[in-house]
């Protein structure tokens, strides 16, 4: 199995090295990550500028391709420029931080995946729900479960998996869950502080609110401390409004 992995927290962080170390048990790995943190640019390519891409080295050996393009910029270049064969599956990875509920849409590192999907390869991003002491081994673990899972099975077109993971030991995650995005928003403000010059700036911050009634959702599987699965997709069109909105009868 060829595997392509990359990421949006960059190709020095340390969950793509526990990822990128535990999939060679189930294929041939080869990663194209950013060159630096990419995190929050979503599905963002590089249109205006060269994409340069150098040789990177993680405990003395060669590690991958450092890119200094996006995520979907790494994806892209895997498949279409580095890799010589075409990839049977495309992992973006492990991300500190969860991409459940409307994160989904800001992350790197699912829309790493997502160009995977888009471009007819199975796919999954894969996020541990931290910014603190992380152990990465646990959804390192179930990755390369979930890889093996594609020797024998597929996913519809235009469907890939987002998978999130409560921080804690193996020997505490209750199980595994699927589940379907949260629309809780995140809740989020702005930190107003002032620099070293005298100069307001603003640093966003924020939380999600503390009750999803949505029991089946992402947000809350991870809260009760199980690994959370969901199945996405990126046709962003709302078919059920289709007919009304031919009802506004729009001319010209
Ligand atoms: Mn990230």
């Amino acid at each position: 199995m060829e595997i392509l992995i990359t990421n949006d927290d960059g190709i020095y962080a340390e969950g793509i090295y526990a990822l990128a170390t535990a999939l060679k048990k189930a294929g041939n790995v080869t990663v194209v990550a950013p060159d630096t943190q990419r995190s929050a640019v979503g599905h963002a390519i590089t249109i205006t500028d060269p994409l340069r891409v150098t040789p990177a080295r993680r405990n003395r050996e060669f590690f991958g391709y450092a890119s200094s393009g996006t995520p979907a910029d790494c994806v892209k270049l895997g498949i279409k420029a580095i890799m010589k064969k075409r990839p049977d599956l495309v992992v973006s990875g492990i991300n500190l931080g969860g991409n459940q509920a409307y994160n989904i849409l800001y992350s790197g590192t699912v829309s790493g995946a997502t160009e995977g999907a888009l471009l007819g390869i199975p796919s999954i991003a894969i996020s541990l729900d931290t910014f603190t002491k992380p152990d990465f081994g646990p959804a390192a673990d179930f990755a390369v479960k979930l890889a093996r899972q594609f020797k024998k099975r597929r996913l519809p077109p235009g469907t890939l998996l987002n998978v999130n993971l409560p921080n804690l030991p193996a020997r505490k995650l209750k199980g595994v869950r699927v589940t379907n995005q949260s629309l809780t928003c995140f809740n989020d403000w702005f930190e107003k502080r002032t620099d070293p010059h005298g100069s307001t700036y603003y640093w966003m911050t924020g939380d999600y609110k503390p009750k999803d009634a949505d029991l089946a959702s992402d947000l809350n599987a991870l809260r009760a401390g199980y690994v959370s699965i969901t199945p996405i997709q990126f046709n962003l069109t709302d078919y059920k409004f289709i007919p009304e909105l031919e009802n506004w009868n729009l001319k010209l």
